[in-house]
């Protein structure tokens, strides 16, 4: 498990989100993964049904944000992203985002989580590096999808 997003790295077509401070692994963070995840796509899901600029990022890239949200696939891979420094990560342009324990570290800031999420949709439709710089887009996305800026 730990050895795959290695590999999907050196394909060079990975990308992450970060969050400002990167947590260290704890065992229980697989348990945060079962207890949280659900809740945040709910939160991810009303910002696409109720925000009509939410739903524009995802057309800028010719896609749908419903249609993305329900193809696309969460992998929870743990401490495996730490070495990275990232939260989670997408193979840009697939269904396949990998979630990694980071993404637990506030599990109070269930609107921060939800712009981390969406902005890996976004690499899911096709965003490639423009918008890695991840604390303008954590913002555009806060302020669009009416979530919050997890960077700040
Ligand atoms: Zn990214």
């Amino acid at each position: 498990m730990k050895r795959k997003p290695f590999a999907l790295l050196a394909a060079g077509m990975l990308a992450g989100a970060l969050l400002p401070v990167p947590s260290r692994a704890a065992d229980e963070s697989g348990d945060r993964h079962q207890i949280h995840f659900e809740r945040v796509i709910e939160r991810v899901r009303i910002a696409f049904e109720t925000r009509e600029s939410c739903r524009n990022l995802f057309s800028k890239y010719h896609g749908d944000s419903r249609k993305a949200l329900d193809r696309a696939r969460f992998i929870y891979v743990g401490d495996a992203l730490e070495p990275l420094g990232f939260a989670a990560a997408t193979i840009i342009g697939t269904n396949q985002t990998l979630i990694g324990a980071g993404f637990y570290q506030d599990t109070a800031d269930l609107d921060g989580m939800a712009t981390v999420l969406i902005h890996e949709l976004l690499h899911q439709q096709g965003a490639g590096a423009e918008i890695d710089n991840y604390i303008e887009n954590y913002q555009l996305i806060s302020e669009s999808c009416g979530t919050r800026n997890a960077a700040r």
